[in-house]
């Protein structure tokens, strides 16, 4: 594979043809996507390889499976994905660079092991940092090994001998739900990034002077007024008329070290069908999740639901790199159909969005309340401070 992953690229598509395309058969082919050989036995040469409709049923298969967006083309985060579901446990030395950390199915492998054997590995998502390494360093001093941070031969047959003896829990997720339930059900001291969606020449969908990019930035500061007069610590990762990539509204979420991040958008279709709300945590679908993120989204999508009306879409498991970079317990909010003309006519409504921050902060302190205590959905109003 030759395209680079930092410099922004075209998504391949149906219909394109080249090297690039050449690149993602052969990603296909070893994950067992795509056949080994074309049917007439040959390959073709590089630069008359198709992205044909197999190839896209192919993305799109592998996208479904791995919580990407299912769209059929090869963009930057599909490519990503491709390019680390290559490697599996064995195939290279396992070590932590902090410049440039390794990613790769083998990486979430190996997290997975040390998870399923009480050692805190930081979450299991195919990125080694040095959560990963002291997890690993653990493990090896235990069994006896060479404590270098290295997962090499020895540590290997380690794990694998060791890897299947235990079953069931999944100690980091309890340890996260644990230090949750510690803190208390007080906002103070907690911190909150609020991220609104698109800003600068990103305006998200338009319709007329309407943009998405405006109406987020007016519920992100509802919500930032709310949850700091609860005496929560809040930061917004843009201005009004800013747009940040999204690698820095991720980073700016870590340099935080907030608790929690939460990113507003509203949804547009092409069909005015399209209606309601949905929320979307980090998680494959397949059992590495975060518990705290899946139970904030749960509880703002109800909370929203409740409290407008809007259709209730569920909430989803998504490896979106805005979940997945971010290293707290992160949700991303789809608010209703900007190209709904009943959605449309609610979210322009001013009493409305404020009703969505309302249900926000209702949801953020109930995350924070133990079990026990909590309120029905729709009912939980905090005691003013003033
Ligand atoms: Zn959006």
């Amino acid at each position: 594979m030759t395209m680079g992953t930092d410099s922004r690229m075209q998504p391949l598509r149906h219909g394109d043809r080249g090297p690039a395309v050449a690149d993602v058969h052969a990603a296909l082919r070893s994950l067992g996507l795509l056949l080994a050989t074309a049917p007439d036995g040959e390959a073709p040469a590089l630069e008359s390889a198709e992205y044909d409709e197999a190839t896209e049923l192919a993305v799109r298969h592998f996208q479904q499976v791995r919580g990407l967006s299912v769209d059929g083309r090869v963009g930057e985060e599909t490519y990503r994905a491709l390019s680390e579901a290559r490697w599996s446990l064995g195939d290279r030395l396992l070590r932590y660079d902090p410049e440039r950390p390794m990613r790769g199915d083998d990486v979430t492998n190996l997290q997975e092991r040390l998870l399923e054997l009480g050692y805190d590995a930081g979450r299991a998502d195919g990125m080694l940092g040095a959560e990963t390494e002291a997890g690993l360093r653990a493990f090896q001093r235990d069994y006896g090994l060479t404590s270098d941070g290295t997962c090499g031969p020895a540590t290997l047959r380690a794990l694998r001998q060791l890897g299947r003896k235990v079953t069931g829990g999944r100690p980091q997720l309890l340890r996260q739900s644990a230090s949750f339930v510690e803190s208390g059900p007080h906002l103070i001291g907690r911190r909150i990034v609020v991220d609104a969606g698109h800003g600068g020449a990103d305006t998200g969908f338009a319709a007329g002077e309407t943009t998405e990019a405006d109406l987020v930035f007016d519920l992100a500061s509802r919500v930032e007024g709310r949850l700091a007069a609860a005496g929560a610590t809040v930061y917004l990762t843009r201005g009004r008329s800013q747009g940040p990539e999204l690698a820095q509204r991720t980073a700016f979420a870590n340099d935080a070290r907030a608790d929690l991040f939460i990113s507003l958008h509203m949804d547009a279709h092409s069909s005015e069908h399209a209606r309601g709300v949905a929320s979307y945590y980090y998680g494959t679908g397949s059992g590495a999740s975060s518990t705290v993120g899946e139970q904030f989204a749960n509880l703002v999508r109800r909370e929203v639901v409740a409290r407008t009306g809007l259709l209730d879409l569920g909430s989803h498991p998504k490896t979106w790199d805005l979940l997945r970079m971010t290293r707290m317990p992160s949700v991303r909010l789809d608010s209703g159909y900007l190209s709904h003309p009943v959605d449309r006519l609610l979210l322009l409504d001013a009493r409305v969005r404020s009703a969505i921050a309302h249900g926000v902060l209702a949801a953020v302190q109930r995350l924070y309340l133990p079990a026990e205590a909590d309120p029905a959905t729709g009912t939980f109003v905090l005691p003013d401070k003033r």
